[in-house]
């Protein structure tokens, strides 16, 4: 979905800097199928700098190219996006999978929130915990 290339092209593009250890971040992150922290990204990178890996993480998410997923417990794991846009995360508490909603559902609720309070809403985060299909067909 993603490629080495093409990220260089765009962090060039945007007139980042790409330096090696940039770029070794970039390829750790994308190497990942699912979810994962900073540490763990830091722990396969022993010659990179914790900055350098938080900075290039920030810069990912902020590109869309990383999502932030907030996982049941309150830790906060990265995970490659496959939608650019805003999303929420339906996660599954019983084997760790996230699956991406299409659509945000929350739109209907926020515009009668922000009638309702006369707030100008400019984010909100939501996140969906259940176990998935193979986790409940699994249970006896
Ligand atoms: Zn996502
Ligand atoms: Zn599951
Ligand atoms: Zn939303």
């Amino acid at each position: 979905m993603y490629n080495l290339e093409s990220i260089e092209q765009r962090l060039a593009e945007q007139g980042y800097r790409i330096t090696p250890s940039r770029l070794a971040v970039v390829e750790a992150t994308l190497e990942h199928s699912g979810h994962f922290s900073v540490d763990d990204i830091l722990g396969r990178l022993p010659g990179v700098g914790r900055a350098t890996v938080f900075r290039t993480m920030k810069l990912l998410s902020q590109m869309g190219i990383l999502c932030r997923v907030l996982l049941e417990n309150g830790s906060l794991r990265y995970r490659v996006s496959h939608r650019r846009d805003h999303h929420h995360h339906l996660v599954c508490v019983s084997c760790g999978s996230v699956e991406e909603l299409d659509a945000c559902i929350a739109a209907g609720a926020i515009d009668n929130l922000a009638r309702s309070t006369g707030y100008d809403i400019e984010g909100h985060w939501l996140e969906f915990y259940g176990r998935c299909g193979p986790c409940r067909s699994g249970e006896a």
